[in-house]
């Protein structure tokens, strides 16, 4: 067993045709190797793998997710790391969907995979591909525990009236239908660092996180506890995405299915995978269209101003929401990258003591940093989101809580 990989924590984040993981100790942050297999079941399949230093890109045939843990396991080994030797505290698993039953990090035994099974039918593209995934660590490494961190298990204690659809009641009960919310796992980790670079007690602390990245999901916490999130029974409602319209009427999947004759899973196809702002202009990435919006693009700038507009609406009804507000903080690629989209969100803000420094908001920067202004009321923040190392705490500390404490 190796020092430095003794209590490491190998971080799963599966896809439906990816994969993505990190080996990190949990207590220092240190990343020891992290890698991506692609296109997983197709012809042009690949990975990467970094380690020492050192990046290793090669296409390589993956039929499934278990060829790929095993090419994973075999760049592991040839940096001098036997996975299955090297002392590791947990395999930690993102799983989207917890549905009703789980919210909080779980130890995966055979009944809580076939229970992940079984509320899959609330989200049909993420559980199983997540299972696959905690199917490959086990068979590859079955003494190490495997734990389940949940992306909807923070919003579990929204209250009642932002967690309510106000349809049938006996309906909503029978389907488990709720406002669950997503990137659960972010708007905590991200929460908790703002008290942290605050230097306060969470406990006191009234703020809006903004997730922004291909996902992107707003929420409002106080106290420490999500009072309400942007993302719903699954990741298409609320703000626009990359490729998912967030927030539609839902008369349009009617009119979609009624005049226009598209079936389930075509309208599921269109709202996920081709709306957002890649429905907007043909592009889903920020620097794309920020290069089309300055060349004048005009369906680049509409896309641009929905999204702007969306966010706002969000940040509206959360700073009503809650009783104070004392941080917004932006986070994931777009929020932690684009100084464009900050501005605009919060442009003319400032009769609500909202106010950026230009130049602050301009400066580049890899860590948490203030953007805001001396003489801003609310303070405004750009933190770094790191959901493998909050999956890697919460996975360690499960597993050496069920060990009785002893490591
Ligand atoms: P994430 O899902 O958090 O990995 O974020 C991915 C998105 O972040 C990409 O689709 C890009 O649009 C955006 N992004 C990454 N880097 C930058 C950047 N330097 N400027 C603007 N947007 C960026």
């Amino acid at each position: 067993m190796s020092a430095d990989t003794a209590g490491a924590v190998l971080v799963f984040n599966a896809g439906s045709s990816s994969l993505k993981y990190q080996l990190v100790q949990p207590d220092t942050g240190v990343v020891i190797a992290d890698g991506i297999a692609e296109r997983i079941g197709d012809a042009g399949s690949s990975m990467t793998h970094e380690q020492n230093g050192e990046t290793v890109t090669e296409s390589v045939p993956l039929p499934d997710h278990l060829t790929a843990v095993r090419r994973a396991e075999q760049f592991f080994a040839d940096n001098g790391t036997d996975l299955v030797h090297a002392g590791l505290a947990a395999v930690g698993h993102r799983v989207v969907h917890g549905g009703r039953s789980f919210y909080e990090p779980t130890l995966v035994d055979d009944w809580v995979i076939s229970e992940i099974k079984r509320i899959s039918t609330l989200a049909p593209l993420h559980n199983p591909a997540n299972l696959v995934g905690i199917e490959a660590a086990r068979t590859l490494l079955p003494d190490v525990p495997s734990v389940a961190v949940f992306d909807t298990a923070f919003f579990h204690g929204l209250p009642p009236a932002a967690a309510t659809y106000a349809i049938d009641r006996a309906v909503a009960a029978e389907h488990a239908i709720r406002r669950y919310g997503f990137h659960g796992t972010s708007h905590e980790y991200v929460s908790g660092r703002v008290a942290e670079f605050l230097g306060k007690d969470p406990a006191g602390l009234d703020q809006i996180v903004l997730h922004l990245g291909n996902g992107a999901s707003a929420s409002a916490i106080s106290g420490g506890q999500p009072v309400d999130t942007s993302m719903g029974m699954t990741p298409l409602e609320g703000l626009v995405m990359g490729t998912r319209s967030g927030d539609i009427d839902p008369g349009l999947v009617l009119h979609l299915n009624r005049v226009a004759h598209l079936s389930v899973d075509e309208i599921d196809t269109l709202l996920n995978q081709r709306s957002g702002l890649r429905g907007l202009c043909g592009e889903n990435d920020f620097r794309s269209i920020a290069a089309l919006v300055d060349a004048g693009d005009e369906d680049a700038r509409r896309a641009y101003d929905v999204y702007i507009h969306r966010l706002r609406h969000y940040l509206g009804a959360y700073t009503f929401g809650l009783a104070k507000l004392d941080a917004i903080t932006f986070t994931a690629g777009v929020g932690e990258n684009s100084a464009r989209v900050r501005a605009d969100a919060l442009e003319g803000l400032q009769r609500f003591g909202i106010v950026l420094d230009p130049d602050r908001n301009a400066a580049a920067g890899r860590s948490a940093r203030r953007i805001s202004a001396d003489d801003s009321a609310v303070e405004v923040l750009v933190v770094p989101t790191n959901e493998e190392l909050a999956i890697a705490r919460q996975s360690a500390a499960l597993v050496a809580d069920s060990a009785g404490g002893q490591p």
